[in-house]
């Protein structure tokens, strides 16, 4: 074998050459691969080496972070999180930005105080006779609604430990658990926590409650953080400058094989400038785990994981960034639905278009969410999507005229991963928590957890890190 040494300062910035499995490979040893190096891989890693094992994490992209990502206004040079916004203010949190020397501050998700209408994109104008609940009532209804889940979906707030057999209102829409609960207040809320993106009423009740766990109620009460810097990206510049460090990390990796054995791991990668061979003890797997994403990395899927893996779907969800003459910046615009249930917006669609900002921080820049049911919307369609939206907003005189002009473009698809009432009523997720540790590897990331960083990590800390640590003794 090389003398490692030698050949990791090389590995990390590219350099290594090699052919796969001949003598020229470049073979990096280590107990653990980390497969993605987005929220849940980046901190599997970190963790995993302050524990004392070695790692390297490959990432497709060239820089950690994910979903995480930063527009920079080039008027202004100031940074906008577009992706990743708010972290809970818990010990998990600051424990983790601390060890890297990232400052956190309080956020201010009051709007700049811009003026927020509401209007119907798909026609551009105000709903008659819709306003928003107000703040009185939404707490009101979050309080009900908080105690309803901690008495009987307690195993819920984080990660999937659903009982078998899964209750039947848990599949049942969630457009049911509203209506028997008598929480109409909360439909408008949750939607926006879920990204506008899917048909949340007609989705499993499962689904509703996942989005907006007890633990992000409590958190949303107590006030978000993020990097004070602005820039949620410092989190990620500095895991990467500590996992380079101790040549840790490969970006830009474009993964060809993984074979798993009673023995181990091989992971088989090309980066810019050769192939690697990375041989390891276990596999920690933090991609988006749906089956075309796995057979990109070759995995050597078993039979059970095909079936599983082949059942998730997700959805659309994005951001995008554009200036346009005919909209200021003393307003903001939240779509909503002129004759749907709970006055939700027609999908796929923006949820939100205004001001880009961040806390009283403002540019001459608008920004657009948008979601839907579909993820194979093409970067044109969606743009022509929101133009058609701020089209029908100018029509009806709610803007001016103009066209949008962008600036930046993020889909995020497949976000929101999940799979039908029947494949959970068939024991879906009991079967997906007992892949943990088969064939030496570990699966996390959003689908397994939530859609939330902060709920992601405390999770590794209390299920996943003690049974890779097991594994490894
Ligand atoms: C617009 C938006 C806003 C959000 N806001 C918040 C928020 O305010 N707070 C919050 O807590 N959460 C927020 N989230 C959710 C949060 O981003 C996700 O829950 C979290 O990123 C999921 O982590 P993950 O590790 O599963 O996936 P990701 O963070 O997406 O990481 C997956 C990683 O795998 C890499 N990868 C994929 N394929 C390969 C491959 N073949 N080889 C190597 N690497 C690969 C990707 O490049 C990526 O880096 C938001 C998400 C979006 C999209």
């Amino acid at each position: 074998m090389r003398f490692l040494t030698q050949i990791l300062p090389l590995l990390v910035t590219g350099v290594a050459t090699a052919t796969p499995c001949s003598s020229n490979d470049t073979v990096l040893e280590r107990d653990v691969v980390v497969i993605g190096g987005g929220s849940s891989g980046t901190y599997a890693a970190m963790r995993l080496m302050d524990q004392g094992h070695s790692v390297v994490v490959l990432e497709k992209n060239d820089h950690l972070g994910g979903h995480t990502v930063t527009y920079t206004d080039p008027d202004t040079n100031k940074p906008f999180n577009l992706g990743v916004v708010v972290y809970h203010n818990s010990s998990i949190v600051r424990d983790y930005f601390g060890s890297l020397g990232v400052p956190l501050t309080n956020i201010n998700l009051s709007g700049g105080g811009r003026e927020q209408v509401f209007v119907d994109f798909s026609t551009g104008r105000v709903v008659d006779g819709y306003t928003p609940v107000s703040p009185e009532a939404l707490g009101a209804a979050i309080q009900k609604y908080a105690g309803i889940y901690a008495e009987k979906y307690p195993y819920l707030s984080l990660g999937y430990d659903v009982p078998d057999p899964v209750p039947e209102e848990l599949l049942a829409p969630y457009a049911d658990f509203i209506k028997d609960n008598d929480l109409g207040d909360i439909v408008q809320q949750v939607n926006s926590i879920a990204g506008c993106n899917g048909n949340l009423l007609e989705r499993p009740t499962i689904y509703g409650l996942k989005v907006f766990s007890p633990l992000l109620v409590q958190a949303a009460a107590a006030g978000f953080i993020n990097a004070a810097s602005g820039n949620n990206l410092d989190l990620y510049k500095a895991a990467q400058g500590r996992l380079n460090d101790k040549q840790s990390v490969i970006l830009q990796s474009r993964i060809k094989k993984v074979t798993r054995s009673q023995d181990g791991v091989q992971v088989v990668v090309k980066t810019p400038k050769g192939r690697v061979v990375v041989k390891a003890k276990k596999l920690v797997l933090a991609i988006p785990p749906t089956i075309d994403s796995l057979t990109s990395i070759g995995l050597d899927l078993s039979s059970e994981e095909t079936e599983l893996f082949s059942k998730f779907k997700g959805f659309l969800y994005g951001s995008t960034v554009f200036t346009h003459q005919g909209i200021d910046n003393k307003r903001s615009f939240g779509n909503v639905g002129t004759n749907t249930p709970y006055n939700l917006p027609t999908l796929p669609g923006s949820s939100s278009i205004g001001p880009l900002l961040a806390g009283n921080v403002s540019t001459n820049k608008i920004s657009a969410y948008f979601g839907g049911l579909e993820t194979d919307l093409t970067e044109q369609d969606i743009k022509n999507l929101v133009k058609g939206e701020l089209d029908n907003l100018a029509n009806a005189g709610n803007i001016g005229q103009g066209e949008p002009d962008f600036q930046y473009f993020g889909n995020h698809a497949p976000y929101h991963i999940h799979v039908t009432p029947e494949d959970i009523r068939a024991g879906f997720y009991s079967k997906l928590y007992a892949l943990e540790g088969q064939k030496n590897t570990f699966w996390t990331g959003a689908a397994f957890v939530d859609n939330d960083s902060t709920l992601i990590w405390t999770w590794t800390e209390s299920y996943l890190l003690k049974l890779i640590q097991d594994s490894l003794k």
